[in-house]
């Protein structure tokens, strides 16, 4: 019955505003339709951010003082058939509006000095993120980040057809920020994968959703509500607020309001609020969820203020964000990636953990670049599955335990001419 009553008012919701701010609301909807143990999941995945937050709470320097530079790839998917890129209403938009996004981000979630995203605020965070277009495609090759698809289509709905989008083209998930622009036909202008795969610490995932965030993880954004200028864009959503608010989804954030009346966030420091902020000016709300009158906190990025109202990442989102980075399989996979490990004159290689019971991962390190190989066989020496990596440095290489039953395996690492093999035992 409450779902029914959400659905009416998503529906409403949309019917009222030609543009809605994000698909994440739906996206919710549709997992709890088609995965009965969803919630139970969900509230698993809070239990644990929450314990690893209370463990962690007298060393969050040790979780705050890193920063982490994420690769990006943007892929222009667009119907334009002489392939004009730029140019008023053109999805298939210039690269100087990707640069003006991507700039976007590193103010926002940097707190930049002097831009957009700075703020006074006594709970402002500095999110220690960079991104940066990806400047070595899966294959080594120089690329500028940027991919360029034809098709001859009008759109996507982009909470429906997610899969579809990211069937054209992809890049390694574990290696790099996904982000897809298209053009968004159902209304909605932002649509992000959420880090609920956390089976790495012993929570329950679905094989369903497992499967489904292997064809698609990462953002998809409509045309007109990309960077700051250059094609044309929407005029409440014009400054890149559409994507800075969807990576927080990425990262594990959710709605002020959870997305019901006075919902929780699971953030402290941002106000219990009665709704979002679905005006088109920055005018000051306010709610009372506990018996006082409290004002929203509509400069929240996670909120649906238009673009020029935003500029607040909380402390509490930030740890959020952290906790997720750690406990999802898909993003500490991601984070281990961000950073080649210190070289050594000859190849090693070991398993963390052997033996294994649910992810493992392989940490190999040698001299300099190389093209690596990664095979796993069984005991009769039957080879079960293998990864190439070109140009690899030394590196977590993932071990996909979701090939390996339980039992004893070889695995073998083949870096340049050296190789090196370790047994391992896989647990299930
Ligand atoms: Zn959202």
């Amino acid at each position: 019955m409450k779902n029914w009553f959400c659905i009416v008012c998503f529906c409403i919701s949309l019917s009222i505003h030609a543009q809605e701010r994000c698909g994440f609301a739906l996206g919710q909807l549709k997992r709890e339709r088609d995965n009965p143990s969803w919630i139970r999941q969900k509230a698993e995945f809070e239990y644990k951010i929450r314990e690893f937050n209370k463990e962690n709470s007298l060393e969050n320097k040790r979780i705050a003082a890193k920063v982490y530079k994420i690769p990006v790839v943007v892929h222009v998917i667009h119907n334009n058939a002489s392939n004009v890129i730029g140019g008023a209403n053109n999805v298939n938009i210039s690269d100087e509006q990707i640069a003006s996004q991507i700039r976007v981000l590193n103010e926002d979630y940097r707190k930049k000095t002097g831009t957009n995203g700075f703020n006074t605020s006594p709970v402002g965070s500095d999110m220690e993120l960079e991104f940066e277009l990806a400047t070595k495609d899966p294959n080594g090759n120089v690329t500028n980040g940027i991919t360029r698809t034809f098709i001859n289509n009008n759109g996507y709905d982009i909470t429906e057809e997610n899969q579809a989008i990211a069937k054209l083209i992809k890049w390694d998930y574990e290696r790099y920020l996904n982000i897809w622009v298209v053009r968004s036909r159902n209304g909605i202008i932002g649509y992000s994968t959420f880090p609920y795969d956390s089976k790495l610490n012993g929570l329950e995932t679905t094989q369903q959703d497992l499967d489904a965030q292997k064809i698609f993880d990462g953002v998809i954004i409509d045309y007109r509500n990309f960077g700051t200028c250059c094609g044309t864009l929407s005029n409440t959503y014009n400054l890149g607020r559409t994507l800075t608010h969807e990576i927080g989804h990425w990262l594990g954030l959710l709605h002020p309001t959870a997305d019901t009346r006075c919902g929780d966030d699971f953030c402290d420091d941002t106000p219990q609020i009665e709704s979002l902020n679905l005006n088109t000016s920055c005018v000051k709300l306010t709610s009372n969820c506990t018996g006082t009158s409290v004002q929203n906190m509509i400069e929240n990025f996670m909120d649906y203020s238009p673009d020029r109202c935003m500029n607040i990442f909380t402390n509490d989102q930030k740890k959020r964000s952290r906790a997720a980075l750690e406990l999802s399989q898909t993003r500490k996979r991601f984070i281990n990636n961000l950073e080649p490990l210190p070289e050594t004159d000859v190849l090693t290689i070991s398993t963390e953990p052997n033996p294994i019971k649910e992810s493992a991962f392989l940490k190999t390190q040698f001299k300099g670049q190389k093209n690596v190989v990664l095979s796993v066989y069984d005991f009769r020496g039957f080879l079960i599955y293998e990864e190439n990596y070109p140009n690899a440095q030394s590196n977590y290489f993932s071990i996909k335990t979701d090939k390996l039953r339980t039992g004893e395996y070889i695995v073998r690492v083949q870096a340049g001419e050296e190789t090196k093999s370790q047994k391992i035992v896989v647990f299930k």
